[in-house]
């Protein structure tokens, strides 16, 4: 199996996921496969902006997937102090996902789950925002832009994925 198409699923401060087929989905829309490692956990330190977290996260031993996607249940925030849902650092290949806003509504849970997961593999395999507000790529900031979005790509992402596969 080609490891480029692995991603890790791993957790931060003790906590994992329990939507693994959430993420499951959105990698199936890109061909990735998620290698679920409940057991590897990063501690950081709470109050840490993103950076600070993917600064820690950097400094862990890859290990024997391409991509890694750490789920955490607090709050993230940007360095201008703004709640996001998640980072991607397509150079590191590194992603993180904060679920503390996402899972509030227990019905609506998995498909923004998978929503914003989708949203940062795009990332990983090159795609940058979006300005159709109903593809996966659009950048959201509250959960009523997560839910305004289609569990897709847009036509136009659809085929930007294509050139970055292609190189
Ligand atoms: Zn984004
Ligand atoms: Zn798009």
């Amino acid at each position: 199996m080609n490891n480029k198409l692995n991603v890790g699923l791993m957790g931060i401060n003790g906590y994992y996921t329990t939507y693994v087929e959430s993420y499951r989905a959105a990698a199936s829309i890109y061909g990735l496969n998620i290698i679920t490692n409940p057991i590897v956990q990063v501690n950081v330190d709470k109050g840490l902006s993103v950076e600070g977290i993917l600064k820690t996260l950097s400094g862990e031993k890859s290990h024997d997937t391409y991509y890694s996607l750490y789920v955490i249940y607090d709050d993230i925030k940007d360095e201008k102090g703004i709640r996001i849902f998640g980072i991607a650092d397509p150079k590191l290949r590194i992603a993180v996902l904060s679920e503390h806003r996402l899972v509030s509504d227990v019905k609506l849970a998995r498909e923004r789950i998978m929503k914003e997961a989708a949203h940062l593999f795009g990332h990983f395999l090159g795609l940058g925002h979006c300005s159709t507000s109903e593809c996966i790529m659009s950048y959201a900031a509250e959960l009523k832009q997560v839910d305004g979005k289609n569990p897709m790509l847009c036509r136009n992402c659809q085929q930007q994925l294509k050139l970055f596969l292609e190189k």
